[in-house]
C-alpha cells in the first residue's frame, strides 16, 4: 500500500492572550496508507482533533504549526498554496466533525449541500450533481433519497443528519475520510448501523479512514492501526490488533483497563488517577509520569522519545527504550 498521510513530530502553538503562546501539540506522529483505517485515541485534551485539523491547515486563527512534517497525497501541506489546499480539502480528504447540526447549513436543503460539494471538487453541476447526490444518499441508507434531497437539516434525526454530512464529505470522492467522534451523539443501534455503513463504504470505495474517538471498542472494531495520544504527543502506535492485545505504554494499558466492556468481570472499572495536564502544566519529564503507576526517578526529569521497539510498533516510554526526546 502506498502512503497517503505522513505526520511527523508535529508541534502546534495556540495564542493564550497577552502575547503568551502555549504548545498544545508537541510530538505527534502518525501515518495512514491508502485504504487503511487509523484509530486516533486518547482522553479529551490530548490533541486528537487539533492534530487532524492540521492535516489540511484547518487550524483556528489563534493556532499555528511551529514544527514538523505534514504530507497528504505527496503534498507538503505546510508549504502548499491556497489552490493546492482547496484541492486537498474535500477532493482528497473529506472531513466529518462531531456535531452535524453545526456543520450543515440550516437554510439550504441537503440536496443543494451535497450537490455543491460535487461541483466544488469535481465540476459536476445541475441535474447530474443532483442525480449523483441521490445515489450517494441511497448508498448511505437515506432511502428513498428524494425526500432527503428536499429536506432541511432540522427535519432530519441525529443519525440522518450524520449521514447527510457524510454525503457532503464523500461527494468530492476523497481518498481519505476523517471522522471526529462520529458516533458519540448516537444511540447504540444508530452507532452499530453507522459502523457497518462505514465498513461497506470503505470496502466499495477503497477509502482510507481516520477515526478520532475516545471509544476504544469502536476503534478496535474498525481500525487496522491505532495511534494513542497523551498530552499532545504520540505515546504508542502500531497495528490495532497488537496494541489492544498487548499494550506497551502504561497509558494505553490504563486506557484499556478503564474502557467499558460489554462482557467480562462485573464490578467497578478501574479509572486512571488524575487528569490530563493542561499544556501550560506539562511536566518537564515524561508527561504521563504524575499518573503513571510505574514511574521511576528518570521519568520525572527526562522526556522519553518515540522509538520503534518492534517492527511496526513505536512507544514513548523508558520501560521500553532509553532514548530521550529532542524535538518531538
Ligand atoms: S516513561 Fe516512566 S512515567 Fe512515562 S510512561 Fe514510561 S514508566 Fe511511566
Amino acid at each position: 500500500m502506498s502512503r497517503l498521510v505522513d505526520v511527523r513530530s508535529l508541534a502546534v502553538e495556540v495564542a493564550a492572550g497577552n502575547g503568551v503562546r502555549h504548545r498544545v501539540v508537541d510530538g505527534v506522529s502518525f501515518a495512514v496508507d491508502e485504504g487503511e483505517t487509523l484509530g486516533v485515541v486518547g482522553e479529551s485534551g490530548c490533541g486528537k482533533t487539533i492534530s487532524t485539523m492540521a492535516l489540511l491547515r484547518l487550524l483556528p486563527d489563534s493556532a499555528r504549526v511551529v514544527r514538523g512534517v505534514v504530507s497528504v497525497a505527496g503534498v507538503d501541506v505546510l508549504a502548499a498554496g491556497e489552490d493546492e489546499l482547496i484541492r486537498l480539502r474535500g477532493g482528497v480528504v473529506g472531513m466529518v466533525f462531531q456535531d452535524p447540526s453545526q456543520a450543515l447549513d440550516p437554510v439550504r436543503t441537503v440536496g443543494a449541500q451535497v450537490a455543491e460539494a460535487a461541483f466544488l471538487h469535481r465540476g459536476v453541476r445541475g441535474r447530474e450533481a443532483l442525480r449523483e447526490a441521490a445515489l450517494l444518499l441511497e448508498e448511505l441508507g437515506l432511502t428513498p433519497p428524494e425526500p432527503f434531497l428536499r429536506a432541511y437539516p432540522h427535519q432530519l434525526s441525529g443519525g440522518q443528519k450524520q449521514r447527510a454530512l457524510l454525503a457532503t464529505a464523500l461527494s468530492g470522492r476523497p481518498r481519505l475520510l476523517v471522522a471526529d467522534e462520529l458516533t458519540s451523539a448516537l444511540d447504540s443501534v444508530a452507532r452499530a448501523q453507522l459502523v457497518e455503513l462505514l465498513g461497506g463504504l470503505r470496502a466499495r470505495r477503497g477509502l482510507a479512514l481516520v477515526a478520532i474517538s475516545h471509544d476504544l471498542a469502536l476503534v478496535a472494531s474498525i481500525a487496522g492501526r491505532v495511534v494513542v495520544l497523551y498530552a499532545g504527543e504520540t505515546v504508542e502506535t502500531g497495528p490495532a490488533r497488537d496494541v489492544f492485545a498487548e499494550p506497551l505504554h502504561p497509558y494505553t494499558v490504563a486506557l484499556l483497563a478503564a474502557a467499558p466492556r460489554a462482557a467480562g468481570p462485573t464490578g467497578p472499572l478501574p479509572s486512571i488517577p488524575g487528569i490530563v495536564p493542561r499544556p501550560s502544566e506539562w511536566p518537564s519529564g515524561c508527561r504521563f509520569a504524575p499518573r503513571c503507576a510505574r514511574a521511576f526517578d528518570r521519568c520525572r526529569v527526562a522526556r522519553p522519545a518515540l522509538v520503534e521497539v518492534r517492527p511496526d510498533r513505536s512507544v514513548r516510554c523508558f520501560l521500553h527504550a532509553d532514548d530521550e526526546a529532542r524535538d518531538g
